[in-house]
């Protein structure tokens, strides 16, 4: 399909820090308490005259993410004064960085980096419905880490899917919980359209950035639509304001909210009150020290996955997304191979759906009895519906799974000669039925093993079943 303008997208993300205390004092980081103005100090209210001091597990945290994304780690950083006014920051300036950012370049699921810093989370402002304004300092100086991409995505789904990935990063390393509907991770997206020539040639057009994404669904749908909307203008020979713009959920639409501020408009300069910092220098910053620190990365353990358990990628992405489900996996299959298959189908089709439906958690069946499971199956000693059966029980009752199966029945009868003494009597119940089969009626061997199964209530080896069968038939 010919394209008449392609799209041009760059990515702002910012994410909230999970630490013990806030950037700069010694408040408490909780992003979740309830009460307005609890964890609040001079510091992160911006009194004149009080001085931030940097939290050093904030800055571990970049860390472990820009050596996770193979990036340059700044030698030499700083802090800035990022300054503007309004009520959320009554200091008239964010700690920011501006010149020196903690981390340039790298990259994330296939997409570059430009950088990625370290700031101060801003209060929050409510308008109320009584024309007053209200300001909350709970979230007022939380660690915020942003991270900016180069304009090389071309179109929505990618964009959500690296979102997607850098959410997941934050996760593993312990950096934050990264949940777009609580604001602890921010996306904002720079949109631009432009002929396929002009793209190529990096010559991009107007952009407009697009904030209040509040999922990644919202991502895509303002995405999309903004690409559509800048389309359409250049298409009826009109221009693209560079601008900031909003996201409305109810209509689908964006809505211009300000025109684009630059840089110099903040009059950035370096913080006086934090102390440079020379990254090289402190030990503890030191990329063996770090990594020694960070989890199997999500796209390592991707990898591993797919080549040890010979998982697709729809199943290592399942796994992969829930970190807590793909450790249970392996507990399970550890020390036995044969079972890697079966596992892999039975967690992921059967107990995630029982766990789901009966909202229990992973462990209602612990990783032992789940594996021995696993093993009744493969030897046959359980048939697939009397493993199911059994799971089901397991469910409300976390025991042995050989002694719940043996005590309800469900073991699957492999013993030839008591299947043998079973069939004896079928084919000299159901001497026509053998007649049938004999004149070449297939489904009559069907109804025979069907008799058996019912016989012994589903506890036969079908398989055995058929096999004595066909003995004695032709005997
Ligand atoms: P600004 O100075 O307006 O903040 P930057 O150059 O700092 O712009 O880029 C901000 C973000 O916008 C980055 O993610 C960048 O990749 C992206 N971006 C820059 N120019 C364009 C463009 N023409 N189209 C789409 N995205 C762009
Ligand atoms: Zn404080
Ligand atoms: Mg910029």
């Amino acid at each position: 399909m010919d394209k008449k303008y392609i799209a041009t997208i760059g990515l702002e993300i910012h994410a909230e820090l999970k630490t013990a205390s806030k950037m700069f004092c010694a408040c408490r980081n909780d992003p979740d308490e309830p009460k307005p103005n609890t964890n609040i100090c001079p510091i992160c209210m911006g009194h004149p005259g009080t001085l931030p001091v940097l939290n050093k597990e904030a800055i571990k945290h970049v860390l472990k993410i820009g050596y996770a994304i193979d990036g340059n780690v700044a030698d030499f950083t700083e802090w800035d004064r990022k300054n503007y006014f309004y009520p959320d920051i009554p200091k008239g300036y964010q700690i920011s960085q501006y010149k020196y950012p903690l981390i340039s370049g790298g990259n994330l699921a296939g997409i570059e980096l430009t950088r990625i810093h370290l700031e101060e989370d801003t209060a929050q402002s409510t308008h109320d419905i009584h024309q007053k304004s209200l300001v909350n300092f709970n979230r007022s100086g939380v660690p915020l880490m942003e991270l900016v991409t180069e304009p090389v995505i071309h179109d929505a789904e990618t964009a959500v899917s690296f979102a997607k990935e850098l959410q997941l990063l934050l996760r593993y390393v312990g950096a934050g919980e990264a949940n777009l509907e609580k604001g602890e991770m921010r996306v904002e997206a720079n949109i631009s359209v432009a002929s396929p020539e002009n793209t190529q040639a990096k010559n991009f057009g107007t952009k407009t950035e697009v904030k209040n994404l509040n999922s990644f669904k919202a991502v895509e749908k303002a995405i999309a639509y903004e690409i559509q909307r800048q389309s359409k203008l250049l298409e009826r020979g009109e221009k693209v304001v560079q601008e900031t713009r909003g996201w409305d959920e109810n209509s689908g639409t964006t809505y211009s909210q300000r025109l684009k501020e630059s840089s110099h408009d903040y009059r950035y300069f370096p913080e006086p009150d934090i102390p440079k910092l020379k990254i090289s220098e402190i030990e503890e910053f030191d990329q063996k020290h770090i990594t020694k620190e960070t989890p199997e990365l999500p796209w390592v353990k991707r990898d591993r996955f797919k080549k040890d358990f010979g998982m697709t990628d729809k199943e290592v992405s399942v796994f992969v997304d829930q970190p807590e489900v793909s450790k249970y996996y392996e507990t399970v299959v550890e020390g036995n191979s044969k079972i890697i298959k079966l596992a892999t189908n039975y967690i992921l089709t059967d107990y995630l759906g029982l766990l789901k439906k009966d909202n229990k958690n992973l462990e209602t069946i612990d990783a032992k009895n789940f594996s021995k499971l696993m093993a009744m199956i493969e030897s046959k000693k359980l048939s697939s519906r009397g493993a199911k059966d059994t799971l089901v029980l397991l469910m409300s009752e976390n025991s042995d799974p050989e002694i719940l199966a043996e005590k309800n029945g469900l073991i699957q009868k492999s013993d030839e000669a008591e299947i043998k003494k079973i069939v004896v009597e079928i084919v000299s119940k159901n001497t026509s039925v053998v007649e049938d089969y004999k004149k070449g009626k297939e489904a009559a061997l069907q109804y025979l093993v069907g008799q058996g199964m019912k016989l012994t209530k589903g506890s036969a080896n079908p398989e055995i079943l058929k096999k004595i069968i066909l003995e004695i038939m032709s005997s």
